[in-house]
């Protein structure tokens, strides 16, 4: 296996080979490979036993060219500044390609949620949003939900910093409970927002999603919701899916359902009626017409991507796909849907329920549906055009389309 790589160092070489191809101005450059904005703050939680634990968390604004910073924030006991940063730039190409008035945001704490019990976890999350109230806001950076945060979390948050205001803001985070502000939608909206991607995909490749066999790994937000949708939508059949503890495969077909409710019972996949267990790293090298990483980064290296059968990797997670990965799928012709555009929907509807809290007035689910198809469609034209007129691999072309669209926005501020 080899070393993990510096997720933020993976960001920047990215963006190096679009900033080449684009001609870059080197300040324009230089700007652009380190976030604006960062902030890092300690956090002290009374404990359920009454002791006080010191939590370390982060929250970074890459960007606010194209408006207000937008992103998640992640949960995990393995979380460091440097991925913030390169979610936070990811993020940032993200909201440019769905073509929504954000700028690309992020924030995380270092913290195992699954030891913390939720009288723990509501009192992390208001010390969290305590730390960083001056920092966000509706106007300036709006948080949201990603690995190991939930809509009860972002229920809580809200609730803290409009605390802090006096007053409700319910537009200063996303992905919150429909009761107090969410959208209609929200729960599975990066899924969704990869099915149209896919959808639109297998068309220009000529695939037949309803005979089409999928492997998803990771059952979290994305994982779960990819494989209830590619089933409801399109009738493919999904042979395999994984959690962090491992994953399980049946050539017939795993019912999501029966799956979800299993999950749900055991606290993992495993072990699920009919099925074969097998790795995390076996799935992904199954023969499946369709791959779809949903769980962390860095899961399609080097080491593996030359095994890789699927014709087409849809990546729901960010940034699971190395850039020698990149090199060796684009060579062997497997077609790799970049995570910010495949999994833009879920920031997306974001946006919506942004829009529908500062306006006051509430959408239907089919208006969310038909506003994210739109949006996700032209997205992929756009990433498509650009991927046939550079001849590039379809990471640097949809990094092109953003990259783009960010030094226009900072170049009309005169910034460059
Ligand atoms: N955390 C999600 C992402 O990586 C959603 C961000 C948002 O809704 O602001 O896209």
């Amino acid at each position: 296996m080899s070393e993990k790589q510096n997720p933020f160092a993976m960001a920047q070489a990215q963006l190096d080979k679009t900033a080449e191809i684009l001609e870059l101005d080197p300040a324009t450059h230089a700007f652009l490979r380190k976030p604006m904005r960062e902030l890092r703050v300690t956090i002290p939680v009374r404990m359920d036993d009454g002791s006080i634990k010191i939590f370390d968390g982060f929250r970074v604004q890459y960007n606010d060219a194209l408006g207000p910073t937008k992103g998640g924030i992640r949960w995990h006991p393995q979380e460091t500044i440097n991925t913030v940063r390169a979610l936070a730039a990811w993020m940032t190409w993200k909201c440019a390609i769905v073509d929504i008035p954000y700028g690309g945001g992020k924030g995380g704490i270092i913290v195992n949620p699954k030891e913390l019990s939720m009288g723990e976890q509501e009192r992390l999350a208001r010390g969290y949003i305590r730390s960083i109230g001056e920092f966000i806001g509706p106007e300036r950076d709006i948080p949201a939900p990603d690995v190991y945060t939930t809509p009860q979390i972002m229920a809580w948050m809200m609730d803290e910093f409009s605390k802090l205001r006096g007053y409700n803001v319910p537009g200063v985070i996303t992905g919150k409970p429909v009761r107090v502000g969410g959208s209609l939608g929200r729960n599975d909206a990066t899924a969704r927002g990869g099915m149209y991607v896919l959808r639109e995909a297998a068309k220009v490749k000529g695939i037949d999603l309803s005979k089409a066999t999928v492997a998803v790994q990771g059952f979290g937000n994305a994982g779960q919701y990819a494989h209830e949708l590619t089933t409801k939508l399109f009738g493919s059949k999904v042979v395999a899916i994984s959690d962090s503890r491992g994953g399980i495969y049946n050539p017939n077909g795993l019912d999501f359902e029966a799956c979800a409710k299993y999950k749900k019972e055991t606290g993992s996949v495993i072990g699920f009626p009919g099925s074969k267990e097998i790795s995390n790293e076996d799935l992904l090298e199954l023969n499946v017409d369709v791959l779809v990483p949903a769980a962390l980064e860095e899961a399609l290296t080097a080491d593996n991507a030359g095994n890789v059968k699927a014709k087409l990797i849809l990546e729901l997670a960010n940034g699971p796909t190395t850039p020698e990965a990149d090199a060796i799928f684009h060579k062997n012709g497997n077609l790799v849907l970049p995570d910010f555009l495949a999994n833009a929907g879920g920031v997306t509807v974001s946006y919506f329920e942004w829009v529908q809290n500062v306006s006051g007035y509430y959408w239907t689910l089919d208006e969310v549906y038909e506003r994210l198809d739109k949006k996700m469609t032209k997205a992929f034209q756009d990433f498509y055009e650009t991927y046939q007129a550079y001849k590039v691999d379809p990471r640097t072309a949809a990094y092109l389309v953003s990259v783009k669209r960010v030094v226009e926005a900072m170049k009309l501020r005169g910034w460059v």
